[in-house]
């Protein structure tokens, strides 16, 4: 099933749960504008290699277009669609107020010189530039894109209009970044499991965890997951996986891929195949890296009571309906990886206002919101008799289609 097919599934599950009229579905599940543009790039050699790039704009009846861009050769425009729905759903279901795009271009950067990324940076932003604005359309860092994109990308968009700090967030510290949006995803994570944790009667102390995925999410997931508590057990990379069951040390792990290396550098520990992450038998999973990597094929290895979505579509629908017949509890990507978007609006709002929060205060509202999000989800789950998914969902496509009905669009 394709990528845009599979989030389509859970818009239509939860929209019969909100008895969202038929008509209206088309405006919600289609995107507004879709951009596809090519992108050259003189690589060193002197040769010229020609990507695809994509913006994605879903919906904006609740505020500017927002979303991240991702550097994958993976990337295709169903990809991008699907994205981008996420992203329309998850600002409304945290209630920030942003519509949903994303963006991509279908690149191995790690083939690429610091030269070659930062001449294709320029490429795709100025192709795309027509469609963005601080208060139109508002890109950020995704899968293997970074703060220093982030810098060339408001560096082309400001070149023409001038210094537009607001025009991307995830930018560096040094001008514009806010002090902690680097790590809001991965708390965010930590965060919601907390908040449902919390709502029956637990708390992470003890509990054992893997992490899929050991980039800028699955890293300061381990790590605020480790201080409240908890014992992570399993971690993987694109290299393979390590585990142990008294727990791995999250700061020597973070210490080797730091310096260029992998978790499986790490001492003490036993070796897992990446697969085999999702499989280890213990309390939590958060898939931090690829989509689609629970499928019908591994549900039935999966032992975990919790699942919290750290990735963007991790869980494909058949495997999601087999988890939840099962009982395993399932935060959904649209609430556990809010916390990246939630920081954004918090660093956006702080660029337009030319004013710096600090750290503990961005954190604390981070750690508000969130569990406002577990409420308003879990509430609604609870008060349907569906998944926590499909009241996400429902929640989020009742807050778009009442702003997009009171502006005309429905
Ligand atoms: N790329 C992140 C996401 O998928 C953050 C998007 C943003 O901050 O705009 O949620």
């Amino acid at each position: 099933m394709r990528a845009d097919e599979m989030v389509n599934r859970y818009f239509l599950e939860a929209a019969e749960t909100i008895d969202l009229p038929e008509e209206y579905y088309e405006v919600l599940q289609s995107s507004y504008r879709e951009t596809d543009v090519q992108v050259p790039v003189h690589r060193d050699d002197g040769s010229l290699s020609v990507y695809r790039g994509y913006r994605v704009q879903h919906n904006g009846a609740r505020g500017p277009y927002k979303g991240g861009v991702r550097y994958h050769p993976a990337v295709d425009i169903s990809e991008v669609r699907a994205l981008a729905s996420l992203m329309t759903w998850k600002t409304a279901l945290l209630n920030v107020p942003f519509g949903g795009a994303k963006g991509g271009v279908n690149v191995d950067p790690s083939e690429l010189s610091t030269r070659e990324l930062e001449a294709l940076t320029r490429r795709f932003t100025a192709s795309i530039t027509h469609v963005l604005g601080p208060f139109r359309d508002v890109p950020a860092p995704d899968m293997n894109t970074n703060p220093q994109v982030m810098a060339w990308m408001m560096d082309a968009y400001s070149s023409k209009n001038g210094y537009t700090p607001a025009i991307v967030t995830g930018k560096p510290l040094a001008f514009g970044g806010a002090p902690g949006r680097r790590q809001a995803t991965g708390r965010g994570v930590a965060y919601t499991l907390e908040r449902a944790l919390e709502r029956v009667g637990r708390t992470p102390e003890g509990m054992t965890v893997a992490i899929q995925g050991f980039g800028n999410v699955g890293s300061w997931a381990a790590l605020t997951l480790r201080d409240m508590g908890a014992k992570i057990v399993a971690i993987s990379d694109i290299r393979g996986g390590i585990q142990r069951m008294d727990g791995i040390n999250v700061d020597r792990a973070i210490e080797k891929v730091e310096a260029g290396g992998s978790v499986v550098d790490c001492a003490d520990v036993d070796l897992l195949d990446s697969g085999e992450v999702l499989e280890v038998n213990c309390d939590v999973l958060i898939p931090a890296a690829l989509g689609e990597v629970i499928t019908k094929e591994n549900v039935d290895d999966i032992k975990v009571d919790w699942i919290v979505e750290g990735a963007n579509n991790p869980t494909t629908p058949d495997a999601d309906q087999t988890l939840f017949e099962r009982g395993v509890n399932i935060i959904p990507d649209i609430l556990a990886n809010g916390g990246g978007v939630t920081g954004s609006y918090f660093e956006w709002t702080q660029n337009i206002q030319q004013f710096t929060w600090p750290e503990e205060q961005f954190n604390e509202r981070l750690r508000e919101k969130m569990r406002q999000g577990v409420d308003e989800t879990f509430g609604a789950a609870d008060r349907w008799g569906v998944s926590p998914r499909q009241a996400a969902f429902a929640v989020a496509i009742e807050r778009v289609a009442e702003a997009s009905k009171l502006r005309g669009y429905l």
